[in-house]
């Protein structure tokens, strides 16, 4: 089942879709997100994506994506500060979330327990890393229109803007 949104775009997901971004700070005080590569058989095989997306998810969004992280990432969402901020996109009848956790310190990418069906790497990359990766169409107008709304900035840049 399909929907048209008032933007008039067709979404497979009837009410709407979340991603989750998972985010720190290097030792730099740079910003890295976690990114997932898809395995090569799907539409977009072997592009980088948000370490998490649910297609179908309606109500009890938070509940539903603590549960369906854990499950598809081994990535626990208590052991995360989480949502740290979260970004709608409303479309008119059909909506996107996305939701931004930090995990706690000492949390390592080995740590995850990733379900190979959907993501075969996880990196961490900052912004300027992100030019070089080959990034899934949607979560690249994402990252063009809209991850500056909901990523906090550099640190290095935040100390600039304040005694710069
Ligand atoms: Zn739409």
């Amino acid at each position: 089942m399909s929907v048209l949104c008032n933007r008039g775009c067709t979404h497979s997901a009837p009410y709407g879709a979340a991603g989750l971004l998972v985010y720190r700070y290097s030792s730099s005080g740079k910003v890295e997100i976690l990114l997932g590569q898809q395995e090569g058989s799907t539409q977009y095989g072997f592009t980088w994506d948000t370490t998490w997306r649910r297609q179908d998810l309606y109500r009890t969004v938070d509940d539903r994506m603590r549960q369906q992280v854990l499950e598809k990432t081994g990535l626990d969402l208590k052991q995360c500060v989480w949502p740290t901020r979260k970004l709608t996109n409303d479309h008119g009848g059909w909506v996107h979330t996305t939701f931004l956790a930090q995990p706690k310190d000492g949390f390592e990418i080995s740590d995850l327990n990733l379900d190979a069906e959907t993501r075969i790497n996880m990196e961490w990359v900052t912004r300027n890393e992100l030019d070089n990766k080959d990034l899934e169409p949607t979560f690249k107008t994402f990252v063009e229109n809209s991850l500056d709304h909901i990523l906090p900035p550099d640190r290095h840049d935040l100390l600039l803007s304040l005694y710069g």
